[in-house]
């Protein structure tokens, strides 16, 4: 006798609802439920994501996209200095400009459009936290945070950097910190006149460099500039990050964000200074740096989605899209596979790991060793940045952005 398969997918965020929406999709008689730890709207801690637009038509013609999600269309991408120039221009001097075929978006409207498209049968649980995973010959048990338990033939582990789910499958393999973080918020564009239109900015400083792009406002209709300053930090200042965290606004210490103070008025030109400054002070959060590659995707019936799996700093413009890609791989594959459908085919669901892992764990850790780079050359190892002539920038990042494998900024081919 057969029955539908039981999915769980542990997290509900941008890998929770794409998994959810994939196993939704390809295994029609399933029933797949969500645990979301949150009990609130995810969109409160979101800020900016950009999308390489080949990587988006991909994720188009997959079904797991499309041109409704508003979002800001880039031409180039700008370079400055505040270094090196006798006269600081508002904006520093220009090193280069190259073409940058990538679109903006709010992290916010991303999810929101996600967790819109589940259809009614999934079962979307929020406020309910896994807190731990057992594996078992023919799927795994969930124990949740009330005490309760529910048996899966197949969990995707969409968690997160630090997944319960990873644990269960690796204990002990955890985010390595980088050595550096990354100060963020949203500007107010409002108070921020002669923005060049249709472009995403890079202002080098000593000791790494801001990002910055407009994004599409999440409540207001308008726009708002996400800002991204990564720095190394004096170790004096600098707390016990080994254990992966972020510090959400609110939680960021007054000594770091005098840190940022002092990083924007003595090395940004002053126009950026001032956009930084449009955001308040209270508003600013921390993202720590760190790396993990998963030794696996994949281990018997339990499967890592997005950051769970692989957590990449964001240089390379990868992360949501990583997450995105894991699941219309998922989907793809499980389309593939004759009996992953339904239990009585288990060597279906088994097949449908395996293949998994085979497909998504080399692209999701190069993509980390990809951000890990550009990390050590724009952060870790600052080149001089006044020093570099147009061409030479260009040419500079070109080689840097692209790896051997195919991966290249922005992620790769799916
Ligand atoms: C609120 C929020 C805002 C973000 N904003 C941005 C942004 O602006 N720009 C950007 O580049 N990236 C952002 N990210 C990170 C980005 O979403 C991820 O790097 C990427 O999209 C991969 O997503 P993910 O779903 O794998 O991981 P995450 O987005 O980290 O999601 C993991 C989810 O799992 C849930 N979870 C964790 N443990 C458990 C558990 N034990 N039981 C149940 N649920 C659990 C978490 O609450 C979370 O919702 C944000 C993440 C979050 C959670």
């Amino acid at each position: 006798m057969t029955r539908a398969a039981r999915i769980a997918v542990v997290g509900g965020s941008i890998a929770g609802c794409a998994g959810a929406l994939a196993a939704a999709e390809a295994a029609p008689q399933a029933s797949v439920v969500v645990f979301e730890r949150s009990a609130g709207a995810l969109r409160d801690r979101g800020a900016g994501i950009a999308i390489h637009r080949d990587r988006f038509a991909e994720l188009a013609a997959a079904g797991f996209l499309d041109a409704s999600l508003p979002g800001f269309h880039a031409e180039s991408r700008r370079w400055y200095t505040r270094e090196g120039a006798a006269e600081v221009p508002a904006m520093g001097k220009p090193l280069a400009a190259h073409p940058f075929p990538f679109t903006s978006h709010n992290w916010g409207q991303l999810y929101r459009y996600l967790r819109e498209r589940l259809p009614e049968r999934v079962e979307y649980r929020p406020d309910t936290r896994i807190v731990e995973v057992k594996p078992t010959p023919s799927g795994a048990e969930l124990t949740l945070a009330d005490g309760g338990s529910e048996s899966f033939d197949l969990v995707l582990g969409a968690d997160g950097y630090r997944s319960v789910v990873r644990e269960a499958m690796f204990p002990g393999i955890t985010p390595e910190y980088a050595g550096y973080l990354c100060w963020r918020g949203l500007g107010d564009m409002n108070r921020i006149k002669g923005l060049p239109e249709e472009a995403f900015f890079t202002v080098g400083i000593a000791t790494g460099h801001l990002i910055a792009y407009p994004i599409p406002a999440d409540e207001d209709g308008g726009t708002r500039l996400n800002w991204a300053l990564f720095s190394t930090v004096p170790p004096e200042l600098t707390p016990d990050f080994t254990t992966a965290t972020s510090l959400p606004p609110g939680a960021v210490s007054e000594s770091l964000l005098d840190h940022l103070e002092t990083l924007i008025s003595t090395q940004l030109p002053p126009f950026w200074a001032d956009a930084v400054r449009t955001t308040a002070r209270e508003d600013v959060f921390i993202q720590p740096m760190y790396d993990l590659q998963a030794p696996a995707f994949a281990q018997g019936r339990l499967l890592l989605i997005g950051d769970s799996g692989a957590v990449s700093r964001p240089h390379a413009a990868a992360g949501a899209l990583k997450a995105l890609q894991d699941a219309a791989a998922l989907a793809d594959l499980w389309r593939q596979t004759p009996d992953a459908t339904d239990v009585a085919g288990l060597d279906g669901l088994d097949g449908l790991a395996r293949r998994y892992d085979a497909v998504r764990r080399p692209a999701g850790h190069a993509v980390v060793a990809l951000s890990r780079r550009i990390g050590q050359a724009q952060v870790r190892q600052v080149p001089d940045w006044a020093a570099f002539g147009e061409a030479e920038l260009s040419a500079w990042q070109a080689a840097l952005t692209q790896a051997p494998d195919g991966t290249i900024m922005g992620g790769r081919p799916l």
